[in-house]
């Protein structure tokens, strides 16, 4: 055994103050406990010691750098007031993909993933992704669907510079192109239109509450009934798409026969709703005759 006047010296000030001992992985998580969720103080963990959930749980005596420790601590602190934790870590996975995030794009969801399932059940050319953010979607579809051409859209600079980078992180062949939906485009036409438009009705009190408080509004809400975005979407789709091509989108949970109805009217056939895992009608598509 180590006699103790061998230690070091500064180790052994600290263990003599008892709370000052170096920290651990197991006390850090363990005085988190009182702000965030285990869970939750995990993932931050790991981010700040960049380990694997593995060795965070085969190590828990593993020590903690005092420079590490208050950056668990900073990150711990801005979860606590509410931060998304995909913000705080700077990623979150969609479609078995690692995605990186920041404040200027929406948090990728899972019920988006539909609109990637239904790409891939037909594959089609020339696909078009409408206010594509982080890239999620148009990442993951290109790469299921190596043969395509994916052509990316969304009005915010920001956001493409963090799906540029998602592409070329994940080797995605897809162009990206800034501007109003459809507006710089021209006169081009798509074989298949997806979307994750906003659509939450501006005056949702869901926009003041969870993660959702941090988004970036211009990628959630849209107009008194959150279908502005949607409307805009559909009247100006068929000019872009091929005899035969389809338009497949997001939309709230309440929206479904409204969407269908705005489809309808705009000349789309073979309407089709597909429910997200929570059995919300969650995506509705049309065709062009
Ligand atoms: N589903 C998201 C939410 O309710 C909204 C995403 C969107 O507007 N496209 O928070």
């Amino acid at each position: 055994m180590e006699p103790v006047w061998e230690r070091p010296p500064g180790r052994e000030a600290a263990a003599d103050r008892g709370v000052d001992a170096v920290p651990t992985v197991a006390r850090l998580l363990d005085e988190a406990r009182a702000s965030v969720p285990l869970s939750e103080a995990r993932l931050l963990l790991r981010h700040v010691l960049g380990v694997t959930h593995a060795a965070l749980e085969a190590h828990p005596e593993r020590e903690v750098s005092p420079r590490e420790t208050a950056d668990f601590h900073t990150l711990a602190m801005r979860r606590a007031a509410g931060e998304p934790i995909a913000y705080l870590t700077g990623h979150r996975e969609f479609y078995g993909l690692e995605f990186h995030v920041t404040p200027a794009v929406l948090i990728p969801r899972e019920e988006t993933e539909l609109l990637v399932e239904i790409a891939v059940e037909k594959p089609a050319r020339r696909i078009l992704d409408l206010g594509t953010g982080s890239g999620c979607l148009a990442i993951a579809v290109a790469r299921e669907l190596p043969r395509a051409q994916v052509t990316a859209v969304d009005v915010s600079a920001a956001a493409l510079d963090v799906a540029r980078e998602n592409a070329a992180r994940h080797g995605a062949t897809v162009r990206f192109v800034q501007g109003d939906w459809f507006a710089p485009l021209g006169g081009e036409r798509f074989d298949l239109i997806l979307a994750n438009p906003p659509y939450v009705a501006e005056a949702d009190p869901h926009l003041a509450q969870g993660d959702v408080r941090f988004e970036p509004r211009g990628a959630l809400a849209a107009g008194p009934d959150g279908l502005d975005d949607i409307r805009r979407i559909v009247a100006a789709a068929a000019a872009h798409l091929v005899a035969g091509g389809r338009l497949v989108f997001e939309h709230g949970y309440d929206q479904a026969q409204a969407v269908a109805a705005l489809l309808a009217q705009a000349g789309f056939v073979a309407i089709e709703q597909r429910r997200d895992l929570a059995g919300i009608p969650r995506v509705t598509g049309g065709a062009r005759p």
